[in-house]
């Protein structure tokens, strides 16, 4: 059968985020915070299991968000850094560094490594892009702590991301690089998208090609809230840069594509030989659930394009990147991944695979 992957994030479960509500306001105490913490991972392995996919994620119940977990705990940090605009009007920010040295807060393999005590089928793990990190360091630099300096911690921090959870035997590492069609909004030249692959890549490189092969990329229009932050960025126009990173798995968003087949014949010209390519077959920020039918259709238009021992099936996007975002229901989010499921098999069947 054609493989399938989740993305990451399920919206967390409502007792969650009521503790995770009552902690902040102090009216709850950590122990009880970490008990909650631990029933919406346990409960959210128990379903993505249920729904047959052959790869599952802990739904990244206990991070803040995809991007903020590795600033967990950490002192320097002000409030006023960059703001991501969203189409609905709606706005995120990230914070910015007000000294030196970075060094993360937290690392993602600790998530792997609760979520492999509950887990009987193999784990992904997604990490936040070093690109994305980048942006923390404010635009007036800081006095005792230079961008290269910062760069160099960051580099480090990274590696050591994506590092542990290869050694605690993920089933593949996914960078989660939103930022990259978002970057194309903010400069269209392209400039500042080929800084932020050359950073991810000066990353990569210090992996063996056997270790690339596990380590992944996610690229989207990023979905918060039902809305998107650069889905009016033409894609073809993201797609070559993109692929010039030296990852052996590509995790796009297509399902939400206006134009699907012009999106993969640009793909079918910039994978290479013994890199593996997961589309989009569901739509996080659609409230409506696609049958397996739907799924199965998408699968087989992708299949005129690309190689079947290099094609993949996976979600547009995460269903919750930030923990506070209930705009889709865990139910709605569970039967968009049975449907992903089931519509790969059966597109599966009848492609012989
Ligand atoms: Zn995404």
């Amino acid at each position: 059968m054609l493989q399938t992957e989740p993305i990451g994030s399920i919206p967390r479960t409502p007792e969650l985020i009521a503790a995770m509500q009552a902690h902040a306001m102090g009216q709850l105490s950590y122990e009880k915070l970490q008990a909650a913490q631990l029933a919406a991972v346990r409960d959210t392995i128990a379903r993505l299991e249920e729904t047959g996919s052959p790869v599952i994620s802990d739904g990244e119940q206990t991070k803040p968000s995809f991007a903020t977990y590795p600033l967990n705990g950490l002192k320097n940090l002000a409030p006023e850094g960059i703001v991501i605009p969203f189409a609905d009007g709606h706005t995120r920010q990230l914070p910015k560094l007000t000294s030196g040295p970075f060094r993360y807060g937290l690392h993602a393999g600790s998530f792997l490594k609760t979520a492999q005590n509950y887990a009987r089928r193999p784990l992904k793990q997604a990490v936040i892009s070093a690109s994305a990190l980048s942006l923390l360091y404010p635009s007036d630099s800081l006095p005792d702590y230079s961008q290269e300096e910062f760069l160099r911690d960051l580099k480090d921090e990274a590696e050591r991301d994506i590092r542990e959870c290869l050694q605690a035997r993920a089933a593949c590492v996914q960078i989660d690089f939103t930022e990259a069609r978002l970057a194309l909004k903010l400069d269209p030249s392209g400039e500042l998208l080929d800084r932020f692959v050359q950073l991810n890549n000066s990353i990569l490189e210090r992996f063996l090609p056997d270790e690339r092969r596990k380590i992944a990329v996610h690229a989207c229009p990023g979905g918060d809230q039902d809305s998107t932050h650069s889905a009016d960025v033409d894609y073809t126009k993201l797609l070559p840069l993109l692929f010039r990173l030296d990852v052996g798995r590509f995790y796009i968003q297509l399902a939400s594509e206006a134009d699907r087949p012009r999106v993969l014949d640009a793909v079918r010209r910039l994978l290479k030989r013994g890199q593996m390519l997961f589309v989009g077959v569901v739509d996080p920020i659609n409230p409506a659930i696609e049958t397996a039918k739907v799924v199965c259709d998408r699968v087989l238009e992708a299949a005129k394009f690309i190689a079947l021992d290099q094609l993949g099936t996976t979600d547009d996007c995460g269903f919750s990147p930030f923990a506070d975002d209930s705009s889709t229901t865990r139910e709605t989010a569970f039967a968009k991944i049975k449907s992903r499921v089931e519509g790969t098999e059966m597109a599966s069947r009848i492609l012989a695979v």
